[in-house]
């Protein structure tokens, strides 16, 4: 373990001079612009090792995919063994029936599934049977919710107002949609009057922007709206699927939407996601009425990766595990912010939460701006170089390989990582 000294980047500066003349950024995804310039050589349950030597307790977690830890066994090797007899066939094989299978059965209420390769892709295709089913255009969306990189959801707020986030996005795309706070339901209430909306789609809890848990009786409220005016309900769940329990946030809260999309925690860090919910809405993919295509959907390794997680998800659940490391870690978090006087706020779920400086009642996007995210930004550059891997946004993630050990040194290195902050 490297616990002393500041950590050089020698080898990893090598790298990233090549990988800036034939990457732009030198990233592949622009999520990791802003990430460490350390590069990663390999990875095992909850660590992260660098080329450079340097030892990481990962608390990123590839932005959630390895909720079982990196490279874990089971997974690992059912993927690697079920290849070896071909990977994608341009026809149907059993694992996809099996992959299929267990998804609906261990979530519960969904009939029918389809797997794509991104939480993006799922997104489109719950927005597009929604569409066909209602013959509606509209949609209602959400105020610091993440729905994928594409023209018709990416939005960002520039001097108050949501629009288009990256240049280029063809800004007629967002003509669509209604973008309200959340947490109010009044506003779905109002906008469902006003428009004919095909669908309201939603993080059941806004993991993406400050783990913000629904208000009691709000996910009822906008099931019993979404109903009475024929509106499909679309849960996102790509980062709350499998991570908050096997129902995800439609079982935590005890609301089951009509569509719900799946991503990251499904596939034990393999590229899948799907989208599942009732036969009356998704067979209309198997009629052919509503597209949806994907040359490397349902492909061996993904419905392998997914058969596999879900069995280990099943036969030994980790919710226990997690949820105790989670929040004997956020106690100590809160413990040692407060020995060193940093005013840190951490708050969320033990699969899952949120720290950021400042002290703020935070229902939604509006009132989570109240806090400093901007200075937790320049903490967490402070946390990685002290060996904890966590993203400046502030969400931390935990999964089934974080142990007793991964606690100790995570508490010891923030303690450290505040000391040097303080000083600076
Ligand atoms: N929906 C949500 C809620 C997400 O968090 C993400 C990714 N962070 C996506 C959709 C898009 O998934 P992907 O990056 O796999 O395209």
């Amino acid at each position: 373990m490297d616990d002393a000294g500041p950590r050089l980047l020698t080898q990893s500066a090598e790298l990233r001079e090549r990988a800036l003349k034939r990457t732009p950024g030198g990233v592949h995804s622009n999520v990791r612009l802003s990430g460490s310039r350390d590069f990663i050589r390999c990875a095992r349950g909850a660590w992260l090792y660098s080329v450079d030597g340097h030892d990481y307790v990962d608390y990123l977690l590839g932005q959630g995919p390895n909720f079982l830890g990196h490279a874990p066994q089971p997974i690992v090797d059912a993927v690697f063994a079920a290849c070896r007899d071909g990977i994608i066939f341009g026809g149907q094989h059993e694992l996809e029936v099996r992959a299929a299978e267990l998804v609906c059965d261990a979530v519960g209420w969904p009939d029918m599934i389809r797997f794509s390769m991104t939480g993006t892709e799922a997104v489109q295709a719950a927005l597009r049977l929604a569409r066909a089913a209602t013959g509606r255009t509209k949609i209602i969306r959400f105020e610091g919710h993440y729905h994928g990189w594409l023209d018709n959801v990416l939005i960002s707020q520039r001097d108050g107002k949501w629009g288009a986030a990256s240049a280029g996005q063809l800004t007629s795309h967002l003509d669509d949609s209604v973008i309200l706070p959340w947490n109010d339901a009044t506003a779905v209430a109002e906008a469902l009057e006003r428009h004919e909306i095909a669908a309201v789609i939603m993080e059941p809890i806004m993991i993406n922007a400050g783990v913000i848990e629904p208000l009691p009786g709000y996910l009822d409220a906008i099931r019993e709206l979404t109903r009475q005016h024929s509106s499909v309900l679309i849960f996102d769940e790509v980062i709350s699927g499998f991570r908050l329990g096997l129902g995800g946030g439609a079982a935590r809260y005890g609301v089951t939407p009509d569509l719900v999309t799946y991503g990251k925690a499904i596939a034990g860090g393999f590229p899948v996601a799907a989208l599942a919910g009732n036969a009356e809405l998704m067979s209309r993919f198997g009629t052919g009425e509503v597209n949806h295509a994907g040359t490397f959907n349902s492909s061996v390794m993904a419905t392998a990766a997914v058969t596999a997680t879900l069995t280990s998800l099943l036969e030994d659940p980790p919710y226990d595990r997690i949820t105790q490391h989670g929040n004997a870690l956020m106690a100590g978090l809160r413990e040692i912010s407060a020995a060193h006087n940093v005013p840190l706020r951490i708050v969320g779920l033990p699969q899952a939460f949120h720290v950021a400086f400042g002290d703020a009642d935070v229902t939604d996007y509006r009132s989570l701006q109240q806090l400093d995210l901007a200075r937790y930004e320049q903490l967490s550059r402070v946390l990685v170089e002290h060996g904890i891997w966590v993203a400046g946004r502030g969400v931390w993630y935990v999964s089934a390989s974080h142990g007793e050990r991964e606690l100790e040194v995570a508490l010891t290195r923030f303690d450290k990582a505040l000391t040097d902050w303080v000083a600076r």
